[in-house]
This record gives structure tokens, sequence and C-alpha cells, in this order.
């Protein structure tokens, strides 16, 4: 892989993925090592320093590199899944360590913090991902030591500043991680906001065809924080299987055109429903309307994503019956796969959630636009 790729653009590092051929067989996809482990020098060194594939496999490498460079990052770990990336980052933090984490956000992420983070000594304050008051009044010098990001955020895609909270954080020694899932780095790279890590579920977006669970943060730079993160990849064991790993890169190939049309269709259907007689509120931070939109537009480039909530008028009960006419949108939950997606979110999250009981998540895939609107525009003329 060579330097030029760092100036190379999304849609090229990621259909090359950098640009790799293999020195022995000239093959232009990667071999897979599914050996879990390496032999070692007589001197007890290690060739390629690896020794065992909790720790490192050069399966991982390529997949590592291309999201680095995607993320203007220096290193990438790959996980088992996105929350066992989210939870290596609480799990480096020591007991009486306070966090700042948004009140609307991925649920399972916030009820973990919430179960056992609180049991691990954790603290927690909860915020209005949008209100920037309300963030500066968590963020405690001395106290806080890391601020958890999500932008846009399910399932309202509230945006947050990630350059104005960045600067509180940071003067308060706080570090900074970015759940980047919605968004992908081919809208927005946290990293040049000065945030300090970016995670993915990479199940979502970068894999792209919901067929590989996976999960992956990417650190701006080496530091003491990164590396009890790092031992928390090796130690604790949730790493990616290496045929997931070779999956992903598959993936991450056409990531490109696969964010690019399903941020089109999603602006396409936001727009159609925007005052629609039946629709409460279509939210979408590529509308105007959206509280989000102007900040969205300064750290978004190419595209507002695939991700969009329509709360329909007529309640809870018109909500469930709405879904359950769609044809093409799948009743599922998950999101940045190829296909569509709607989901009754406040019921999926339990009786705590802040979710409104009218509000129906979707997750806008690759299909003709045209075909997405008549589906939704027809389960909603018959819903009741
Ligand atoms: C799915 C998701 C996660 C969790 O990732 P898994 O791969 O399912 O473990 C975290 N954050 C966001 C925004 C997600 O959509």
């Amino acid at each position: 892989m060579s330097d030029h790729a760092k100036n190379q653009k999304p849609a090229t590092i990621t259909a090359q993925a950098l640009g790799w051929v293999d020195d022995a067989t000239k093959s232009v996809t990667p071999p897979l090592y599914p050996s879990t482990t390496f032999e070692r020098n007589t001197d007890l060194s290690y060739h390629d320093g690896r020794c065992y594939t909790r720790a490192d496999n050069p399966t991982y490498d390529q997949a590592c590199q291309v999201l680095s460079t995607l993320e203007g990052g220096s290193e990438t770990r790959l996980f088992a899944s996105g929350m066992a990336a989210a939870v290596a980052c609480l799990h480096a933090l020591s007991p009486g360590d306070h966090i700042v984490a948004p009140k609307v956000m991925y649920w399972a992420l916030r009820s973990f913090m919430l179960d056992s983070g609180v049991r691990a000594g954790l603290s927690f304050d909860f915020v209005d991902n949008a209100d920037i008051a309300d963030w500066d009044k968590h963020i405690v010098a001395g106290k806080t030591k890391l601020v958890w990001l999500e932008t846009p955020a399910n399932p309202d895609w509230q945006i947050t500043d990630i350059a104005a909270v960045t600067e509180l954080a940071h003067k308060a020694g706080a570090q900074v991680v970015v759940d980047n899932t919605v968004a992908t780095p081919l809208l927005t790279r946290p990293i040049e906001f000065g945030a300090d890590i970016v995670m993915h579920s990479a199940t979502k977006y970068l894999n792209g065809h919901s067929d590989v669970l996976a999960g992956s943060l990417t650190t701006a730079s080496d530091g003491e924080y990164w590396q009890r993160v790092c031992k928390q990849h090796a130690s604790g064991g949730a790493v990616l299987g290496v045929f997931e790993t070779w999956l992903l890169l598959r993936g991450m190939r056409t990531l490109s055109i696969r964010v690019e049309r399903a941020s089109a269709n999603a602006m396409a259907i936001a727009k159609h429903f925007e005052n629609h007689p039946e629709v409460e509120q279509v939210q979408y931070p590529g509308l105007v309307s959206h509280a989000g939109h102007d900040i969205a537009v300064k750290q978004m480039t190419g595209g507002f994503g695939g991700m969009l909530s329509i709360r329909v008028k007529g309640g809870e009960k018109r909500a469930v019956d709405f879904h359950n006419r769609c044809k093409l949108f799948k009743r599922a939950t998950s999101l940045g796969g190829v296909e569509s997606l709607i989901e009754h979110r406040s019921s999926v999250e339990g009786p705590t959630s802040p979710v409104p009981g009218d509000l129906l998540r979707l997750s806008v895939g690759i299909e003709d636009a045209d075909d997405l609107v008549n589906d939704l525009e027809t389960a909603l003329r018959l819903s009741k």
C-alpha cells in the first residue's frame, strides 16, 4: 500500500481497498489466514511480531488500514460487534470515572451503561444531544474522563456539534469517542473535528449486507487511553473472526455508492412525507426543518445518510398498522443494509424508552426511490 493512497478520495480508497495486490500470487483480493497461531523464531522473537490470533492476524491488516485511512486515524482495531467495541472503551476506564453521553442514543449501549457500567463503578450523566449548554454543564474538569457522542443519533437523528463538544471535553481533560455508525466516514470524519476515537457498528453500513456482525475503533493517535483500549481488545478477546473480517473488507468496497444511494433515497422519502397530511413529523437532518440541519451541513459532506424517522398522525396503533402494511420495507431492526427496513422503535426499546409510540424508524436501502415512496404511501393510505 503506497503513500499516495493517503491523498485518494474515499470512493477510490474503498473500491480498491487501498490498491492491495498479493505479492506471491498477484491476486487482487486478499487471502484469508485462518491460523490461530504463528511459529516462533529460534531467538524467541516472532516473525512480523505475530504470536496468536486473539492479539493479531494478518487478515486484519487491510481492513484496518482502509478504516484508518477513511477516518484519518492512526490505528484501527476490529471487534466481534459494535457493542464489543463500545464496551472496550468503557472497560478501559476505572471505577469512579465519570462519563457524559446523550439522553437519546443507541439504546442497547445506553442500557449497558446504566446496568453493567454503573455496577463497574462508573458514573454517568445523560444530556440533550443538540444542546451545547447541557454538555457544558455536565462535562466537569478533572472528573469527566469520557465524552460519548453519537451523531446523527438514534432514532430522532439529532445532530451534535462534534467540534464544539470536543473542545469542551478536551478542556476538561476527557477523551471523546464518536459513534460514527450512521454517518459513516463517507459523510463525517469525526477526527477532523477533534475526536479522539471513532467507533463503528461495522455490522451496519461498513459491511452493508446484513450478514456480518462486527465493530471497530479507530484512534486519532496513540496514547495511554488507547493502549488500555487495545489491552481490552486483545485480552478481553471480543475480536472479529478472520472470515468475518474478509467479508467486511469485501462489503466496504462498495461503501461509497451504497451510502450515496441510501442518502439520496432517504432525502427523497423525507421530502415526500415532510408536509404529508397523514404525517406528524419527518425527522431527517437533511431537511431544513430539522433542528440540527445547520450543524449537519457543517460536519456532513456528500449527504445526510440513509436513516430517518416518520411520526404518523393517529398515534401508536396507526403507526404499527402502517408498518405492518409495508411490503418492500421489511419489519426488522438494524440498519445500513442494501435492503430497506422499518421498525416500530418504542416497542423494541421497552417501557422506559424515550421514543414516542407514533415513531417509525426507517433504514433506507439502495432500491429505486419511487418504489420505496410508493410502498410507504400505499401502506400509509390503507392504515387505520
Ligand atoms: C447497531 C449499533 C450499535 C451496536 O452494534 P452491534 O454491531 O449491533 O453490536 C451501536 N451503535 C449504533 C449507532 C448502532 O446502530
